[in-house]
């Protein structure tokens, strides 16, 4: 089977941002409140185009990985740190806390060992599919670099097993085609063997989280977001007023669980996929930019419907980094 990475590549980063623009309105809002606002969720979009005006932080940091990959031809943390530091420029669109402070200590020259921030939050698996994307041929560096990339702004071990494991789970979709599927055992050996080889607690406690998402896939959406939406998450991340809602905490293992969990349960449809993912309840944009960033890398840009790509503010200019990307991971890899 012959891999048309540029369609690949193209479809990842502009599955981000799709989800992460669909999503964008409902960050913060419980999916049953979502869900009272409309019948048909095509027609809301239609009708309501304004709310659905940008994408956030998950989609301009994914960009800035890009670019910090394409200028680097490679990972080197002094161009990723630099791309980092631009996006205060942007300026930020409803960035994390965790995010935001380290990346300021970062502008003002405080080396990363010290500036980030012990958060446990989405920030880094929200921005790593560019990384899966890259080193999809090299998953050695690729679970390396993801890690780096994640220790560079957040000390937490959960945002590095999200990272990880999101970066890892892009290369296995990009090899499948939807004409021939993939194994769902398969998927998920590959990724927990990404993150077996530490004793870190929490990524233990990541890995047994992922083998109940496994076992769970038979249930609804709405009862798999009501059982995971809170899932291995810690304080300072656990909203007790949503106890029992299909709200997905801002906290790193639950929105991965939840991401992979719509994912696989809409494997036919991109557009069904990316709606189901940008309604998760919570941090609904997190949820459609990581679950979209999977989307894309298994369906391509060929598989996205035309008017969700026209959605997207600046679609052409992350079609043509997505481009850029393409060309240099074909010029280090000596394909083509
Ligand atoms: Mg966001």
């Amino acid at each position: 089977m012959k891999i048309d990475y540029l369609d690949k590549f193209s479809g990842t980063l502009l599955g981000v941002s799709i989800g992460d623009t669909l999503g964008h309105p409902f960050e913060g809002v419980i999916r049953e409140i979502i869900y009272s606002q409309f019948d048909d969720f095509k027609e809301f979009v239609k009708n309501k185009r304004k709310l659905f005006r940008t994408y956030t932080d998950d989609t301009q940091l994914t960009l800035h990985t890009a670019e910090a990959l394409i200028q680097g031809s490679g990972f080197n943390e002094n161009y990723f740190i630099r791309e980092y530091v631009k996006w205060l420029d942007d300026p930020p669109i409803g960035p994390g806390f965790g995010c935001i402070s380290s990346i300021q200590k970062l502008k003002y020259g405080i080396p990363w060992q010290k500036a980030a921030s012990n958060s446990g939050g989405n920030g880094t698996a929200m921005r790593v599919s560019p990384i899966g994307l890259f080193f999809c041929k090299e998953i050695k560096k690729l679970i390396n670099v993801a890690l780096k990339s994640s220790i560079i702004t957040h000390s937490h071990p959960a945002a590095a097993a999200g990272a990880i494991v999101i970066a890892r789970a892009i290369a296995f979709l990009l090899d499948k085609s939807i004409d021939t599927g993939f194994s769902i055992e398969e998927f998920f050996a590959t990724i927990i063997a990404s993150i077996s080889h530490s004793q870190e607690k929490i990524w233990e406690e990541f890995i047994e989280i992922l083998n109940r998402v496994k076992e769970s896939l038979e249930i609804s959406i709405e009862a798999g977001l009501i059982k995971f939406s809170q899932v291995g998450v810690k304080a300072p991340y656990f909203l007790e007023e949503y106890l029992g809602k299909a709200f997905v905490h801002p906290y790193t293992l639950s929105t991965v669980a939840c991401a992979i969990f719509i994912f696989l349960k809409n494997l036919n449809s991109f557009e069904d996929c990316i709606v189901q993912l940008a309604t998760a309840g919570g941090d609904s944009d997190t949820v459609g930019a990581i679950g979209g960033s999977l989307a894309g890398a298994y369906f391509g840009l060929g598989n996205i419907p035309d008017d969700l790509r026209d959605l997207v503010r600046h679609n052409k200019e992350i079609l043509s980094i997505s481009e850029r990307l393409y060309l240099k991971f074909i010029e280090k890899n000596s394909l083509g």
